[in-house]
């Protein structure tokens, strides 16, 4: 927890801010899973902004279905002139091509080679948003990625009790250069929270591999009884075939939609194992009306997050609150 060192002990350490034990120990092991050379942030938001001050981009494209705290932040820095939103087909080199896949809500997928293919012939950076996927599910530094982002804050730290983000580089140079201006501007990660993804992070293939096991048997339940399901695991899912190719499973949330905002609510206010709350990826599962946060979501759109409970529980829980 120290934020200083005893300089007379002869080691490298000088300052919390530029050196800490715990944190070069969390990017050890995030790297490794990643394959590349991790710096981590207090926040899935703060990596965003570290990676686009880092690369200053003229134009960046956005998903269609993106996280909306990325919308929101891309559409401020636009406000500035920094940057502006286009197309993919409108970028020129030393632009960034975000991907965000499988996206927030939708689950939508995105086929990362093939868009690294693309950006490379241009010179464009290919920045990916894994947060749903984990390291455990797919990696995209082997896909062609240049940099791979995550809010460690949901499954990588798995409790829904530290926050965090990471980037990940194939470049040692890039992950220096993000180090020393983290350094900078301040933007390190408290220790407790470095120390809790840690110990989190211990448990995440055995979490992820059962939240998308469950995940998968709620989206068959729930196909055939309401008009929408979003989740890669259902084969007339528009992006089925290629999670199946770049994925080692679907992943542990999914959305689906009903017919308008009140009959959404009262769904999500029946539910008693699902927890109504925000957020994503702990061990609990929740349940939120995505239009109370987000109101560019679609109206009855709800989005569940798995957690580790017992699939069967799960499912009789969403049919006593479907009715
Ligand atoms: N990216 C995705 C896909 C997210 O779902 C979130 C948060 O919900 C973020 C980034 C931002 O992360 P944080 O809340 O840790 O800042």
């Amino acid at each position: 927890m120290a934020t200083t060192y005893d300089r007379a002990a002869q080691h490298d350490l000088v300052y919390r801010r530029s050196e800490h034990p715990t944190t070069e120990r969390l990017e050890a092991v995030l790297g490794a899973l990643e394959g590349g050379d991790a710096v981590v942030y207090p926040s899935g938001m703060a990596a965003v902004l570290a990676v686009l001050r880092h690369l200053r981009p003229r134009r960046i494209a956005l998903p269609r279905d993106v996280y909306h705290g990325t919308r929101k932040l891309v559409g401020s820095e636009a406000a500035t002139g920094a940057l502006s939103v286009t197309a993919p087909a409108d970028l020129e080199s030393g632009d960034v091509w975000w991907v965000e896949t499988p996206s927030n809500p939708r689950c939508e997928i995105t086929d990362i080679a093939a868009v690294a293919r693309a950006a490379a012939e241009r010179g464009v950076v290919v920045v990916v948003d894994s947060t749903f996927a984990t390291p455990v599910l797919q990696q995209p530094l082997v896909l062609g990625a240049g940099l791979v982002l995550h809010s460690t804050t949901k499954f990588i730290s798995g409790h829904s009790d530290a926050m965090g983000g990471v980037l990940v580089s194939g470049d040692g140079a890039t992950a220096d250069a993000l180090r020393y201006r983290r350094m900078e501007d301040g933007a390190t990660p408290g220790s407790l929270d470095v120390w809790l993804t840690l110990r989190g992070v211990r448990t995440l293939p055995l979490r992820v591999e059962r939240q998308s096991q469950s995940a998968a048997e709620i989206a068959a339940w729930l196909a055939p009884r309401v008009p929408v399901v979003w989740h890669p695991s259902l084969p007339d899912h528009p992006g089925h075939a290629i999670a199946a190719r770049q994925m080692r499973d679907f992943g542990g949330v999914l959305s689906f939609e009903v017919e308008g905002g009140e009959k959404a609510q009262s769904i999500v206010n029946r539910l008693r194992l699902f927890r109504t709350a925000t957020s994503l990826g702990g061990v609990e599962s929740l349940a939120e009306w995505r239009r109370s946060v987000n109101p560019a979501a679609p109206e009855g759109l709800i989005r569940l997050s798995v957690g580790l409970e017992a699939p069967v529980d799960l499912i009789a829980d969403l049919g006593q609150a479907l009715g």
